[in-house]
């Protein structure tokens, strides 16, 4: 048996902040994932500058290289209010291929070990995790996305309906004029909306995406809400259609439990209005990592008779960690101070929100007022609050 100090189980942007926020506090580390690198995840691609602060502090620069700040954003409220207004730091779009690509490149740079594994069973021993019966480590952190099966073994169902979404994305022709982020609701089925993000490079990451409420939607229906919202793509010349679900942030399971910590989607972090994930994945992932490695702390102890390699002596516990008992209290902790503040104001807004003529409202203030338009940005892209001025703004528009 293969023993470690944590195990990372999935390689998206939650999996490689937490591996590499886990390595960089000294311990050993393996990323899994059921899929080789470079591999696809439908995605709009959008990346907030907040995402790459985030990174920066991880010791990771240059994902962005060569997709180039979308300067502009225009959005289009349910009854029709626009606001189009310059970006002040840009948002990129960056085909996931490339972006989870270069996150795991950056996870093995800094010392992490990958393996090709789909995880199917967790075994909870007094002082370790056991994965599939041949990987154990001390802290086991789940970053396995929407179908988590670590947050299934923790005993959680996945997310309801009412608070979980389906997206359907893929690559067309880039509109003509100048590059802008453009989002266009609708009325009838909101909170739902269709974008078009500019890569670049002649393309454009479109799609549309919708709150499920109980019944199927169809692969036909989202692409047919698609041409209706956005009739001047060139959806014929489109590629890559593929859809996936998002787990909303209303309706979240606790943030781990003893030696399991949850992060990104498993954790359900995605915002209700926005659909945005990668901010909190990579957010909650170097939380993750770095209570992982606290937890761990310390001289090195024997393992499994049988281990092997340089972690396989590291298992049972220090005397300076918790020999990884406490992650999931140090990563709870650490989670609420960074995000609890902000996801309640995401609650109080997203219960708001589905009263479209507010969203309306809020759009025509956006657009005459700059400060509103950066705080509700930052609400639905990154860890902004609500302010007075903002709503200040929003009643007088109602
Ligand atoms: C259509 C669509 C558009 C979106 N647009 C945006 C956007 O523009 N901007 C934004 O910020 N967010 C967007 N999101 C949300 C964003 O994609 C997610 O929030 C983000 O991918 C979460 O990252 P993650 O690392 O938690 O999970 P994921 O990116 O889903 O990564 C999970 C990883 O775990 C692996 N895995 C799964 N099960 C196992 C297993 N049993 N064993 C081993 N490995 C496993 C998978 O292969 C995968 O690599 C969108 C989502 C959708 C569906």
């Amino acid at each position: 048996m293969e023993c470690f100090d944590v195990a990372v189980v999935g390689a998206g942007p939650a999996g490689s902040a937490a591996a590499l926020a886990a390595r960089r506090g000294g311990a050993d580390v393996v990323l899994l994932d059921r899929s080789d690198f470079p591999r696809d995840k439908p995605c709009g691609d959008g990346i907030a500058p907040e995402v790459l602060d985030v990174l920066a502090a991880l010791g990771v620069r240059g994902v962005a290289d060569g997709y180039p700040p979308v300067p502009a954003l225009r959005l289009v409220s349910p009854g029709g209010e626009v606001v189009a207004r310059p970006l002040h730091a840009g948002t990129h779009t960056i085909p996931r291929v490339v972006f989870d690509h270069r996150l795991v490149t950056a996870a093995l740079g800094a010392g992490v070990r990958f393996r090709r594994h789909r995880v199917r069973s967790v075994e909870r021993l007094p002082d370790r995790i056991v994965l599939d019966g041949t990987l154990a480590a001390r802290v086991v952190i789940g970053a396995d996305g929407a179908g988590s099966v670590v947050r299934q073994a923790l005993g959680h169902a996945g997310n309801p309906p009412g608070h979980l979404a389906l997206a359907l994305r893929g690559y067309a022709p880039a509109p003509p004029g100048p590059p802008e982020q453009r989002i266009v609701t609708i009325p009838g089925r909101w909170p739902a909306y269709a974008w078009s993000f500019p890569i670049g490079d002649g393309r454009a990451n479109v799609g549309y995406g919708e709150l499920l409420r109980g019944g199927p939607l169809s692969r036909e229906y989202l692409l047919e809400r698609l041409r209706t919202l956005m009739p001047d793509l060139d959806l014929d010349a489109a590629t890559g259609w593929r859809g996936h679900h998002l787990p909303l942030s209303t309706r979240r399971p606790p943030p781990g439990r003893g030696r399991i910590l949850l992060v990104g989607d498993a954790l359900s972090l995605v915002n209700p209005f926005t659909g945005e994930g990668i901010f909190y994945a990579v957010v909650s992932g170097a939380l993750a990592g770095a209570a992982a490695a606290a937890s761990v702390a310390g001289p090195p102890a024997d393992c499994a008779p049988s281990g092997t390699g340089r972690g396989s002596d590291r298992a049972t516990g220090s005397a300076t960690g918790t020999g990884g008992a406490g992650a999931a209290d140090l990563y709870r902790r650490a989670l609420a101070r960074r995000l609890h503040g902000h996801l309640r104001h995401t609650a109080v807004t997203a219960r708001l929100g589905r009263w479209p003529r507010l969203v309306d409202a809020a759009v025509r203030a956006a657009r005459d007022d700059q400060g509103v338009f950066d705080t509700l940005l930052a609400i639905g892209l990154a860890d902004g609050r609500l302010n007075l001025h903002t709503l200040r703004h929003i009643v007088r528009h109602l």
